[in-house]
Formats: structure tokens, sequence, C-alpha cells
């Protein structure tokens, strides 16, 4: 099996994640993609602007008719969501010649040597570094890594929060997670929630 951890803050989720993480099924033949939300994310500024348990019904609903996809809660009960303790855990579960992937934007990657023991998570993971624009990234000298250019999507999640903070249209999002968003009143500046 070729399996991808696909993690990020989701706050919200949007298209371009399941974009990036079909573009990654078509192309690299993956069986499955594992959407894993972080509690504490370790490397965005301040906390995330939802709770852990949105994100995680967001992504639910987001990839509920997609076979291929999987929301994930392995991270739910870290203190900080480190990357090499979720590869770690699901190693442990999976069978000896299971591959494992790491789904990441540029952004992202440009920053791997900050992450905890990232050494070993580039010897644990093949890295799918996704494009995107105004990014650029170095590969380390001994990581695997592969990159996936034909989705150059414009959507961040901070863009759609400020949108949705303003009352303004967001169609980078799925119906049903815009629902949810609507239903528990979340990214509005009356609830308090961070908007940045
Ligand atoms: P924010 O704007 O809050 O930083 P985000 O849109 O980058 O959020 P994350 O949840 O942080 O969303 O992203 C999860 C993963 O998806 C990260 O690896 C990120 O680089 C990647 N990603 C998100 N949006 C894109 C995009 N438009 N193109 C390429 N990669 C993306």
């Amino acid at each position: 099996m070729k399996i991808a951890i696909f993690g990020g803050t989701f706050d919200p989720v949007h298209n371009a994640h399941l974009a990036i993480a079909r573009a990654a099924v078509d192309r690299f033949a993956l069986d499955q993609v594992l959407f894993i939300p972080a509690a504490n994310p370790p490397h965005k500024p301040g906390r995330a602007a939802a709770p852990y348990q949105d994100r995680l019904a967001m992504v639910r609903i987001a990839v509920r008719d997609q076979p291929r996809f999987e929301a994930s809660s392995l991270e739910a009960r870290e203190e900080k969501s480190y990357s090499i303790r979720t590869i770690e855990r699901l190693r442990a579960r999976l069978a000896p010649s299971d591959e494992l992937y790491f789904l990441i934007g540029a952004d992202a990657f440009a920053e791997i040597t900050t992450w905890y023991r990232w050494r070993d998570v580039l010897r644990s993971v093949i890295f799918l570094i996704v494009t995107r624009p105004g990014h650029r990234y170095e590969v380390p000298a001994d990581a695997r890594a592969l990159e996936l250019s034909e989705v150059e999507l414009p959507v961040s999640a901070t863009v759609i929060r400020e949108r949705l903070a303003r009352g303004e249209q967001v169609d980078s999002i799925p119906p049903g997670v815009l629902e949810y968003i609507r239903t528990h009143g979340l990214y509005t500046p009356e609830t308090g929630t961070r908007v940045t």
C-alpha cells in the first residue's frame, strides 16, 4: 500500500487541499491520503482560529465522498503536533512493505529543517512537494522528494478566514464545509475567533 500523510491546520480545509490530494493520488498511484489536522500546530504563530474538533469535523465533511481520502484524529491528543510522532505511530500500524509518503506544500517544506527531529522525518517518508505560487524551497541532501507541480492554486486558508470575517462570498471551500462554518458561527469577529 502507498499511504500519504497530509498534515496541516486545515483552518478551514479548502478546495486546494482536496485538489492537491487528488492530484497526488493520480500521479503517484496512492492508495490512501490521510488528512491529519494538527491539534496544536507547532509552526503557526499563536493558535488556530477554529477549535481542533471543528477543524476535524470540517475535514470529515470534505472527504466523505472520496474513497481514497480519510480524516484522521491521530494528532488529537498531542500537546504539540510533531510530525515524527505521527509518522512513528502510523508506521507501527503498517506492514513493512507499505510505503509512507508525506504530502506537503512548498511553503511548509521550505521550513523542514526547523522541525522537531527533522532528520528522522526525512529518513521515514518520501515527500511529495506541491509547488505553491510565490514559494521556493530547497531539498536537503538526504531527503527523498518528488515534486507535484500541476496544481498551482492561489487558495489559502488565511485569505478564506479574512473573507469570511468580512462577510464576503467564499467559493473555494466545499459547500458542506461552508454550511458547517455558518451553522457553528466560525471565523466571524463576533464569536471572538482569531482571524489571522
Ligand atoms: P494558512 O493560510 O492558514 O497558512 P493553508 O491554506 O496553507 O493555511 P494548511 O492547513 O496550513 O493550509 O495547509 C496544509 C498543507 O497544504 C500544507 O502543507 C500547505 O503547504 C498545503 N497547501 C495549502 N494550500 C495550498 C496551495 N494552494 N497550494 C499548495 N499547497 C497548499
